[in-house]
């Protein structure tokens, strides 16, 4: 049975949080657990999410006063700490910078590190991959503790404890791995992979507040008042889907595949929740990227081809479009889906949807909100929103 401890905490006071950890800790076993956790002379790594050069406080990336209430604790254990990302677009220490992280890193003597410098290596018994190039600074370190934000996902449906680690992956290879594997269940494989090469150890999840709609990046602030930490990544991003609505966990890529594979505890029955109970801190009215039902087809190419036909498209919101060509610019396919159009007097991308694989990249990164998913009138008659 994996621990998971849920936790309410109300507002963005770094006391406050930095207390509702350490009641975390406390309830997943106390100094003999962060003992076991962050073994002394260890060099631990904390693993935010930038997701680009992103302004502090917003709901998109890890809240500054979440990464001071964590450094604070993890200090008492360690004095070797580091922290890093890779992000989906821009400069890395900008993302720091403009993020708050690397004030507070400043204050308390935790070291920035770049993901730029890789490692090839190789994982044993993979569910996909055996041989990785990734960050060298996350395959280092002794001890990885990933600080995801709850959000909605156009493409995986949602994101948390897994999915925040793939900015382990250095730079301009994350377009190539959507290229490679452009349906999500695939794409889970190669994540749930990616953190067994890091060997994340541990995950401390800021639904403080949540991001519902059009996320990852351009979705809609959600409170939501909600912490939650485990060592079992799975378990906690399956409490996490419990609390947005998702009461069938297995609609989630990442924990249907995580769950045939064994790789983590993904059902409610494995998963010991501590602290709050779920029913008392679900989000009533979250509003979901999309409905996942299509993931329940017993074959996987089945479940591919209807995935095709049924997830929606990205399109502009010509009003909040500046013209800047990002989408176009992160967009991995080859050639380009995304062309350029005049269109009252302004200039808007337009898609080729037959070339389009859906990773939704554009949509993730435009840096104006200027893209969401349309569903198509057959998802529509599935019932798939
Ligand atoms: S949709 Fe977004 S990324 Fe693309 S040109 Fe417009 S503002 Fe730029
Ligand atoms: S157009 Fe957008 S969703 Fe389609 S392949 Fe390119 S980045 Fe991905």
């Amino acid at each position: 049975m994996e621990k998971v401890a849920l936790l309410k905490c109300t507002d963005y006071d770094v006391d406050n949080i930095e207390k509702k950890l350490r009641e975390g800790f406390e309830l997943l076993g106390g100094d003999s657990f962060l003992k076991e956790l962050i073994p002394e002379n260890s060099k631990v790594l904390l693993k935010p999410n930038f997701l680009s050069v992103i302004e502090k406080g917003s709901p998109v990336i890890t809240h500054y006063a979440v990464f001071e209430a964590v450094v604070r604790i993890v200090k008492e254990y360690s004095s070797n700490i580091v922290f890093g990302d890779s992000p989906g677009s821009g400069d890395t220490k900008k993302a720091a910078e403009k993020s708050g992280l690397m004030e507070v890193a400043e204050r308390y003597g935790v070291r920035f590190v770049d993901f730029n410098d890789q490692t090839h290596v190789e994982l044993k018994n993979p569910i996909m991959y055996k041989f990785w190039n990734i960050a060298k600074a996350p395959y280092e370190a002794d001890v990885v503790i990933t600080l995801p934000k709850l959000k909605t996902h156009a493409m995986m449906y949602y994101t948390g404890a897994v999915k925040n680690q793939f900015g382990c992956v250095p730079g301009s290879q994350k377009a190539a791995w959507h290229t490679k594997l452009p349906d999500a269940v695939n794409f889970s494989k190669m994540l749930l992979d990616l953190n067994s090469v890091v060997k994340t150890s541990f995950a401390i999840l800021d639904g403080i507040i949540a991001m519902e709609g059009n996320g990852p990046r351009n979705g809609t602030p959600k409170k939501m008042d909600t912490i939650i930490m485990g060592k079992c990544l799975t378990a906690v991003d399956s409490t996490a889907v419990r609390l947005i609505g998702y009461d069938n966990v297995l609609s989630i890529p990442i924990l249907k595949v995580a769950h045939d594979t064994k790789w983590g505890a993904v059902m409610p029955e494995e998963i010991e929740i501590l602290g709050e109970k779920v029913e008392n801190m679900k989000c009533k009215n979250f509003k979901l990227s999309r409905n996942a039902k299509v993931i329940n087809f017993v074959s996987p190419s089945l479940n591919n081809f209807v995935a095709s036909l049924t997830a929606p498209n990205p399109v502009v919101i010509e009003e909040k479009c500046i013209g800047c060509r990002k989408c176009s610019e992160v967009c991995p396919e080859k050639p380009k889906v995304i062309s350029f159009v005049k269109h009252n007097n302004k200039v808007i991308p337009k898609w080729n949807y037959s070339n389009c694989i859906r990773c939704f990249c554009c949509q993730e990164l435009c840096p104006k909100g200027a893209i969401i998913t349309k569903n198509k009138q057959l998802s529509k008659m599935l019932g798939l929103k």
